[in-house]
């Protein structure tokens, strides 16, 4: 069962959250962390996970822990257009592998959208270049 079933604390985002793994980093405190899709649907694709609770999809989640968790979205959110300007951003959230979830740590995923560009299909995107990712996930830094 991917949608209901038992925390792997073995998922990339745990990793990722325990420093296990890298990530190219944006935005980071004791409520969530926020670091670049390294295969990228379009420019600025940036993930937000939540820290503090073992909850593989949104209806794991502790209820009391939304708002301060979508506060963070919506303040990279902000960092992401101040830093990008793009013409709008799309804010995609998958609950179980038939819904298109691949890594199940709950995770938003903020994805800037620009007149006429067709974003690559969520799972067939390709690995973009880490220099490039840190670029954008510095400039979105600054304007946090
Ligand atoms: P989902 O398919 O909604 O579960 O989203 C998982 C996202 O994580 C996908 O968009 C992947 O491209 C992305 N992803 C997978 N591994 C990594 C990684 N090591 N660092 C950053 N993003 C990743």
């Amino acid at each position: 069962m991917s949608l209901t079933g038992t925390y792997d604390d073995a998922n990339i985002f745990a990793k990722i959250l325990r420093g296990e793994l890298p990530c190219i980093k944006a935005f980071e405190d004791e409520v969530a962390l926020a670091f670049m899709d390294i295969f990228p649907q379009g420019r600025g694709h940036t993930l937000v996970i939540p820290k503090g609770a073992q909850a593989r999809n949104l209806l794991d989640f502790p209820a009391e822990m939304f708002g301060p968790y979508l506060e963070r979205v919506q303040r990279v959110a902000r960092a992401v257009t101040a830093a990008l300007e793009p013409d709008g951003f799309q804010i995609l959230q998958f609950n179980g592998a038939p819904a298109g979830q691949t890594v199940f740590h709950l995770h938003f995923h903020i994805i800037p959208r620009w007149d006429s560009v067709a974003l690559a299909g969520h799972g067939h995107a390709r690995r973009a270049d880490d220099a490039e990712l840190q670029d954008i996930a510095r400039a979105i830094a600054a304007a946090m």
